[in-house]
């Protein structure tokens, strides 16, 4: 009865506008009218549009929510005719889902702690007020992992009071541009948050593109589990996450030179609960994290098959975007609007190119080029057919990194299609391997080389390493032409914080100080030291609990009285500094692996990372 009455409320209230719920004076209502003004922002979580059992329970926690259904359909943005209005107000109302904000930190994670005086603080303390003298100041503000989320900060909607429920201001809608690994992940963030937002991804639908190649989670498991994802044992990565547990380095003939990992240490059981990495295929990553958002029927909120050509600055404030779009029988242009902008356009980003140009950053080639493929596990060899092992091999120039790709069993769309073509390859069913083949050429020989395709690039592969070791000619030769791809390896200077937050400042172009970038398109780095999709998770959950400091309403005791304009350039230059901060040292490490992983030191002995073997040689 109470959920209907709230239910109804929640139907004929207007919603606030931004500069209202921003309002001082919003807060100084009497109690009954600050409890509807609350409950009227909550809308967007959509407590109206979901059935009774989302709603409060007489205890006034919101109930369990049923499990949802899940959509298989890609999802389209409209009809494929028209404007497709994308940022309507369908698009801008999500749902329960199955985590919100957490009421303790707001999202943050962590929390303050305690401020404790040290023994020797507290006598000095008492000391000095004893004596008339300065008091010495208190000790610094120290922050400590939120109890209440474990650190995550979200918490499961069925354990959130309903006046716990995110609020936001509710004219906001967020930009983001890319529908890959940040872009979706900061997409899934803001739906946790109740943040409205709508992806622009280019691709007239998810699987337009192919599997493309392995990950692994690293630091970005963090992320993950922020995300709502489980990062450990069986379910680790909805059970998708396989975690190697050997690493072995070979010479081409077979001679190892290094190994290390659980297995190696015989700690197996012990250490595996608590790790967090995984390897994953990146389009298994990106499915699963889409599949949360499809989760919360949020299909509107993905507008496949928009390009974004440029941005301008917003009629209103906010920003202009103009698109072409490409899922409609006549290609054309559309323009959108939103308030803030968020790059998540990968390497070649169009968001950077507008906000930085190409000039400041330009691409940097690392002297190599990558050739990847996908195969069948070799049921032959240690090496593959456990599932759990990652070997390279290496002949001081031309390098080899193999890893487990799919789990038998639990192949990807790939191995059907070997079935499918009638091939007979016994490895079917066995799991998948990945393999990454790099080594030093000219850029305009590898730009050729990459444009020449699948065919030539592993006619390369086997002409460099079809006599190396076990199963390497094997892994090589049977991978369908169809998964072989290659590239030219680049990446960029990092900027510095100023140049990242003002953009350029060319006469007529807008530098957009509501524009901001993740992921590759922040700091673009080469694949050699697995980092660039980990800091485009870390970047996306940092930047959406940055916008929720930025657009939440706020309860009585927290009132702020702040610009907001204001308010999000400051908590973007914050978020930039951080993230920046935290990728400079990736970027470098990555170009600097470009190097040493085709030299010698790749195959130095010891039972180390390559990283560390290469510091090893330099201490000697
Ligand atoms: C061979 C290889 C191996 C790698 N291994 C690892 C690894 O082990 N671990 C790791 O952490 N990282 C790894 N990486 C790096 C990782 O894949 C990238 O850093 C990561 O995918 C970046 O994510 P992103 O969301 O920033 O960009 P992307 O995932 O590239 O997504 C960008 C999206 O934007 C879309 N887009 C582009 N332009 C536009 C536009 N104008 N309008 C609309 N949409 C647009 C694209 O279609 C795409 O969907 C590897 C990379 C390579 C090449």
């Amino acid at each position: 009865m109470k959920s209907r009455v709230v239910s109804s409320l929640l139907i004929s209230l207007p919603r606030l506008s931004y500069s209202q719920t921003f309002a001082p004076t919003i807060f100084r209502r009497s109690t009954t009218s600050a409890f509807v003004s609350q409950i009227s922002t909550c809308k967007r979580i959509s407590i109206t549009d979901k059935p009774m059992s989302l709603l409060s329970s007489p205890s006034g926690t919101v109930a369990k929510p049923q499990p949802p259904k899940r959509h298989c359909t890609s999802t389209t943005h409209d009809d494929g005719y028209g404007d497709g209005d994308g940022d309507s107000e369908q698009s801008r109302t999500g749902n329960s889902g199955l985590f919100v904000a957490c009421p303790v930190c707001h999202s943050e994670g962590q929390v303050i702690s305690r401020r404790r005086r040290t023994k020797k603080q507290k006598r000095a303390y008492q000391n000095a007020k004893n004596n008339g003298l300065p008091l010495p100041p208190p000790p610094p503000i120290q922050m400590e992992p939120c109890k209440e989320c474990s650190g995550s900060g979200i918490r499961p909607i069925g354990s959130v009071k309903i006046d716990q429920l995110p609020r936001v201001a509710d004219d906001v809608q967020i930009g983001i541009i890319g529908g890959g690994i940040g872009g979706l992940a900061l997409a899934l963030a803001c739906q946790h948050r109740n943040i409205p937002y709508t992806v622009y991804e280019r691709d007239s639908c998810f699987d337009e593109r192919s599997q493309g190649y392995g990950l692994t989670m690293q630091q970005g498991g963090k992320a993950l589990q922020a995300l709502g994802l489980a990062m450990t044992g069986d379910e680790r990565l909805c059970g998708k996450g396989i975690h190697s547990k050997r690493h072995i380095v070979h010479k081409p003939d077979g001679t190892q030179v290094g190994e290390w990992g659980m297995k190696v240490w015989g700690r197996e059981k012990k250490e595996e609960a608590k790790r967090q990495n995984a390897h994953i295929a990146r389009q298994e990553l990106r499915r699963i994290i889409y599949n949360q958002i499809e989760e919360r029927d949020n299909e509107n909120c993905i507008a496949w098959g928009h390009k974004l050509l440029e941005y301008t600055k917003g009629d209103d404030g906010g920003v202009k975007m103009t698109f072409l779009k490409s899922n409609v029988p006549a290609v054309k242009q559309v323009v959108k609007e939103a308030t803030m902008l968020v790059g998540a356009d990968g390497i070649r980003s169009a968001v950077r190119q507008n906000k930085i140009g190409e000039h400041v950053s330009p691409f940097r080639y690392l002297g190599c080029i990558v050739i990847l493929g996908i195969a069948p596990s070799p049921s032959s060899s240690s090496l593959t057919n456990d599932n759990e092992t990652v070997f390279q091999t290496a002949d001081g120039t031309t390098r080899l990194y193999a890893m487990p790709f799919a789990r038998k069993g639990q192949e990807t769309a790939n191995a059907l299609q070997y079935l499918k073509n009638g091939s007979e390859n016994s490895n079917i069913g066995q799991g998948e391997t990945m393999w990454q083949l790099s080594f030093p050429l000219t850029e305009n020989d590898a730009k050729k080389l990459s444009a020449e395709g699948a065919a030539s690039l592993k006619q390369e592969a086997l002409q460099r390493c079809g006599n190396w070791h076990s199963p390497i000619p094997e892994l090589l030769g049977s991978t369908p032409e169809e998964l072989v791809s290659g590239y030219p390896v680049y990446d960029r200077g990092i900027l510095d914080d100023d140049v990242f937050r003002r953009g350029c400042v060319k006469e007529g172009v807008y530098n957009g100080s509501e524009v901001t970038l993740i992921g590759d398109a922040a700091h673009p780095m080469s694949p050699f030291k697995g980092q660039g999709a980990n800091q485009a998770l870390l970047d996306a959950v940092l930047l959406a609990r940055s916008l929720y400091q930025v657009y939440r309403v706020r309860g009585d005791n927290e009132n702020i009285k702040r610009d907001p304009e204001k308010l999000l350039e400051d908590i973007l230059e914050e978020f930039e500094s951080s993230m920046l901060k935290r990728s400079k040292g990736k970027v470098k490490a990555s170009a600097e692996a470009a190097k040493f992983l085709h030299t010698e030191a790749a195959i130095a002995e010891g039972n180390v990372t390559r990283g560390a073997a290469v510091a090893a040689l330099k201490d000697k």
